[in-house]
Parts: C-alpha cells; structure tokens; sequence
C-alpha cells in the first residue's frame, strides 16, 4: 500500500523542517492554524518501534518543530498527540505526532473531549487544504526555520 508519509511529492510539498531522522510537515486537513506532524523518515508503522537512535532525538525534534508551529500560528500553547492504531483514531500507518497550537476560544476550545469528536465533524469545518494554500504556508514555516536557525538549534 502507498504510504503517503514515504511519498517525494508529498512530503516536498509539505515539509518545512527536518533533519537525518525526522521530518515536520504541515497536515493536509489541520483543525487549527499551524497543525503540523512530525514523523520519522523511516516507515514505522508503530511509535513502539522507534529505534534507540530515533527515540533518543525525538523530544529535541519535537520541540524544534512546536517552536515553529506556534511562531506560525502566533500561539503560547498547544497540544501534542499520538494516535497509535486505527481504534485511536490513526489514518496513516506512518507513526506520527500532532502539533497542534491552541488558543482561547478556538475550534477545540468548547470540547474538553475533543479527542473523540468523529472525523467528519472535523471534515465539514476543516476541508483539505488546497496545493496552493498549503504551499503558501509551507513557505512561511520554512522562511521561520530559516530566520530562527540558531535559536532553533539550541532546543
Ligand atoms: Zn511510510
């Protein structure tokens, strides 16, 4: 099956950021501004099977990634999740990690259990974006992970 976390055109449409093990993209369908994944470059299905390597890099990575996604979005907090297998909710059998920046009164705000709201009721208010809007903002994020390089190297 085709991954599309393993696929070129994909992930050079939508990565801003990355490094030998890791790679922060921005979601095809993000349920607030700035929503953006983190994977790893090598095509593990579960988070479980990171190697030493990869789990020994990932929180620097992470917090690299969640600096540039709340400088997009102009956030101070945010959530980060992982949904591991298709009962938690996992679409792409590529593990990867939320970001997503929060703030008052957004869409999440009114669901303290927005976790289990269903898909769809995240399709209707938040459809996919298009290339060209999502290009526009992997643009942005790149030009922050260039103007911020050497803050960003120090998390
Ligand atoms: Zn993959």
């Amino acid at each position: 099956m085709e991954c599309p976390f393993c696929d070129a055109s994909n992930l050079n449409l939508r990565k801003f950021y990355e490094n030998g093990l890791f790679i922060a993209l921005y979601n095809i369908r993000p349920v607030t501004e700035g929503h953006c994944l983190v994977i790893p470059k090598r095509h593990v299905e579960s988070f479980i099977s990171l190697n030493d390597e990869e789990k020994k890099g990932l929180s620097s990575f992470v917090g690299r990634s969640i600096f540039m996604a709340l400088k997009f979005a102009n956030a101070y907090q945010f959530d980060l999740t992982l949904q591991e297998g298709k009962d938690a909710g996992q679409s792409v059998s590529h593990t990867h990690l939320h970001i997503i920046p929060r703030k008052k009164d957004d869409f999440l705000s009114p669901k303290t259990r927005w976790l289990s709201v269903p898909e769809h009721d995240f399709g209707s208010v938040n459809p996919p974006l298009t290339k060209e809007e999502t290009e526009r903002i992997v643009k942005k994020l790149r030009l922050i992970a260039k103007e911020h390089a050497v803050q960003i190297e120090t998390i």
